[in-house]
């Protein structure tokens, strides 16, 4: 018998491939983070067994109580990290993620450039932007992005790849979503992580790369 989250995780790809098909773009061409944070191996493991691999955590001392044991059976897994990130944590971040979608303030970037150079490794990287201009909310302003793309790029050499945002929680997401691809458009970047459980069809039709979904495949928290 399939198991709960497996089954989930399958009607939750067919809805990325069918909002894909409704704005006519390649279901390929959008990837499905399932955000596993709060859930132990016990139930990441069917759906790793379901050959899912792209997986989203927000904390890194809990993705490393998991992930290093579940990635010795299962080597292609992509972890990103989608929660905030402390620049003494830097370190152990680069070392344990594949894609770091949360770099907000020049502080990281520092700290991210000089563990990558330590360590010779390259996640990949992504910019949150704070679209609702939120006090208590992570991420750039929109009308900093640019110069805050420039500045990694520049003074850090970072390759940055994309752009995240969380809309606020009680807004219609879809400004906030087309507000991100319009900032990306100016910066030249190709990926946008953007659209969880609630929302995620709207944002691939507003043009997510990355949608992050936790509760819809995994359950409650
Ligand atoms: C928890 C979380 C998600 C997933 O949220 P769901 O509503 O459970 O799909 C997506 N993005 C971030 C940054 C999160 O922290």
């Amino acid at each position: 018998m399939m198991d709960e989250s497996t089954a989930r995780l399958e009607a939750i790809s067919r809805r990325c491939a069918e909002a894909a098909a409704v704005s006519g773009r390649d279901a390929a061409d959008v990837t499905l983070v399932a955000v596993s944070k709060t859930f132990g191996p016990e139930e990441i493991l069917p759906v790793l067994a379901a050959g899912h691999r792209v997986f989203g955590e927000n904390r890194v001392q809990e993705a490393q109580g998991k992930w290093p044991q579940l990635r010795e059976r299962f080597t292609d897994v992509e972890l990103h990290l989608i929660g905030p990130l402390q620049s003494n944590k830097a370190g152990e971040a680069v070392a344990l993620f594949d894609v770091i979608e949360t770099v907000d303030r020049e502080k990281i970037a520092a700290a991210l450039a000089r563990e990558m150079a330590k360590q010779g490794k390259s996640p990949r990287l992504l910019v949150q932007v704070n679209t609702g201009a939120e006090p208590q909310k992570a991420g750039v302003l929109p009308g900093e992005t640019v110069a805050f793309v420039d500045l990694c790029r520049e003074k850090y050499g970072l390759v940055i790849e994309g752009l995240m945002c969380i809309p606020p929680f009680d807004e219609n997401p879809g400004p906030h979503f087309a507000l991100l691809r319009k900032l990306a458009g100016e910066t030249g970047l190709g990926i946008l992580s953007m659209g969880m459980s609630s929302d995620f069809e709207t944002a691939i039709e507003l043009g997510a790369t990355h949608v992050r979904v936790g509760s819809a495949i995994f359950g409650q928290r």
